[in-house]
């Protein structure tokens, strides 16, 4: 089978974590998740993944709520350390092996991150799991996934969301936007485009890591993605 890509990095939104429900986790979107991420592994790519904490604590709407910005967000890094251990526990369920690593230091929760152990668990086959966003407040899981991704040096940062694409305007409120098949990381700037925080978008232009955002709720995504197939928006 022919692979685009031999190391990549993908970014799961907490909120994709949550299914069909308010808050926290869903085990059938883990287990799911789990099931396309074991198939794509299989195929020999190796795979580091980061989450968000979305589905469970931000810290900018905490702030708006009353809660210390600084304290919010490391509640939020805290929460994408819940989620990791939850992604984690669904892939052994799958018979997938991964390694949890964190941004700040709480073993045994999971290994203090360095790019070495990360690559060291990828090329065995297990999957980095690569939690707690860049361990400092005033960034996003976005940014750290650029960030993580460039360090692991994946040739690629997909970023799974449950939109199909990247789309001149917000095609879940305005019926007329058109989709990007490609699109360049000025031209996000330049059209004010919400792919991601600027931070995180600048991190890969300079890095020159290419992201292809695509539709990870659908299963089978995931596997089409990384054998060529059309789908999702590549910003280059
Ligand atoms: N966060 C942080 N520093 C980081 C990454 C995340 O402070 O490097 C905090 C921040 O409060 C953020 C929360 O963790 O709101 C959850 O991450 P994010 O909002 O990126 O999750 P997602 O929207 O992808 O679920």
């Amino acid at each position: 089978m022919d692979l685009k890509y031999k190391r990549i990095l993908l970014k799961l939104s907490g909120e994709s974590l949550m299914g069909d429900k308010q808050y926290g986790l869903d085990e059938k979107r883990l287990s799911e998740y789990a099931t396309q991420i074991k198939e794509i592994v299989s195929l020999g790519i190796e795979t580091g993944i980061v989450i968000g904490g979305g589905n469970i604590f931000r810290g900018l709407s905490g702030a708006s709520r009353g809660f210390d910005r600084v304290k919010g967000d490391q509640m939020g890094m805290l929460a994408t350390v819940i989620n990791s251990l939850a992604l984690s526990s669904a892939l052994t369920a799958a018979g997938q092996k991964s390694r949890v690593f964190t941004a700040i230091n709480m073993f045994p929760i999971g290994e203090y991150y360095s790019k070495w152990k990360a690559i060291e668990a990828m090329q065995k086959g297990e999957i980095a799991i690569i939690s707690g966003g860049t361990g400092n407040p005033f960034f996003t899981t976005d940014t750290g996934s650029a960030l993580r991704g460039i360090e692991i040096e994946a040739e690629v940062m997909l970023k799974g969301t449950r939109v199909d694409g990247i789309y001149t305007t917000d095609p879940e409120k305005d019926p007329s936007a058109v989709k990007f098949e490609k699109i360049s990381y000025d031209e996000i700037y330049t059209r004010g485009l919400k792919v991601m925080d600027l931070t995180a978008t600048t991190l890969c232009k300079e890095n020159k890591l290419p992201i292809i955002v695509f539709d990870m709720d659908t299963v089978g995504n995931l596997k089409k993605v990384l054998t060529g197939e059309n789908i999702g928006t590549l910003v280059y």
